[in-house]
């Protein structure tokens, strides 16, 4: 196999109670890549398509995890990588997670699969470094894991897939603002109150036992953020009003996804999360902002070949 043609889904990372450590794979949301040999050696981005990225290897974030796994393999080719951007970079699904482990993917497939996942996800986030200033792989691993991930640790990289309840549905708005994730965490409080912290690990607790259980009522009581939302949520216009509609049209729970500036919320069933998309379309509807909406169910396998 010389070529490889994959799907890079989006995720959602923090997903309220867990800031840096917990994320899920959003289903048929995400951007493609085509990664082909070639006989000279190195990394090189010869297309991008969508958005306006570098193509200099060391300034995409495709290009710097590629170049991580290639120094490790030493293989006796290189990698040409075009990417077919859909998700838009800097909206807090993930975008540029997609990039930098669907081209670790690729490679690993047309190496004839020498490294597993987890040392996928190392890889990878020597790419997601230059988007975010710090090295985190709490979207990196949904998007290879697929489904619940939860990252205990990074050095040494620890990581725990999680199970997901079937009729979990998400909807997520994406008002078009820009909120680098760099900014975004330069407003956060280096110190937290005990008492927040306390009730931020009991949420998270109770979050990973109610995935485990299959209940969609705890899963509700869990997704309350304490310590990020109420900074990270005044970058975001209307954040409020968006997760009132989306609690009163049924959801489980809202909050930030990522950084932001995109709103997730989570529903049992298909038609509630509809319905939150309703909802809170008919609020933003009025604000003068632009924005995309969708609902999707978590996707449980991750990354895939589509050729
Ligand atoms: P997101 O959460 O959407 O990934 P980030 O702010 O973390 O948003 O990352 C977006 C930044 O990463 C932008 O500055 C973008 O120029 C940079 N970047 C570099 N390469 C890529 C890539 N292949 N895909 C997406 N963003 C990239």
């Amino acid at each position: 196999m010389n070529e490889i043609k994959i799907f890079c889904p989006g995720t959602v990372s923090n997903v309220a109670c867990g800031f840096d450590v917990l994320g899920f794979c959003l289903d048929k949301v995400g951007d493609e890549m085509i990664i082909r040999r070639t006989s000279k050696k190195g990394i090189y981005i010869t297309k991008i398509e969508g958005y306006d990225l570098p193509y200099e290897t060391e300034k995409n974030v495709a290009g710097v995890s590629a170049l991580a796994l290639i120094e490790d393999a030493k293989p006796d080719c290189g990698f040409e990588i075009e990417i077919y951007k859909k998700i838009k970079p800097g909206s807090g699904i993930g975008s540029s997670a997609a990039s930098a482990a669907g081209s670790v993917f690729g490679i690993n497939e047309l190496l004839g699969r020498p490294y597993n996942k987890k040392i996928l996800t190392y890889f990878a986030m020597k790419g997601e470094a230059i988007a975010s200033k710090c090295e985190h792989a709490d979207n990196l691993a949904p998007a290879i894991f697929g489904g619940f991930v939860l990252v205990k640790s990074i050095t040494p990289l620890e990581i725990l897939q999680l199970p997901t309840p079937d009729d979990l549905y998400v909807t997520v708005i994406h008002p078009q603002i820009e909120i680098k994730t760099a900014e975004a965490r330069a407003i956060l409080p280096k110190e937290i109150p005990l008492q927040k912290a306390i009730t931020q690990w009991a949420n998270l607790g109770s979050l990973v036992h109610a995935l485990h259980s299959n209940d969609y009522d705890l899963i509700s009581k869990s997704l309350h953020d304490e310590i990020i939302e109420p900074y990270r949520s005044q970058l975001i216009p209307h954040f409020s009003d968006v997760k009132k509609a989306a609690l009163k049209a049924g959801a489980l729970g809202c909050s930030i996804s990522g950084s932001g500036p995109s709103i997730f919320s989570l529903s049992k069933g298909i038609k509630t999360a509809k319905d939150v998309e309703v909802a809170i379309n008919n609020i933003y509807k009025t604000t003068g902002i632009e924005f995309d909406m969708f609902v999707c169910k978590i996707n449980t396998e991750g990354m895939k070949i589509i050729s």
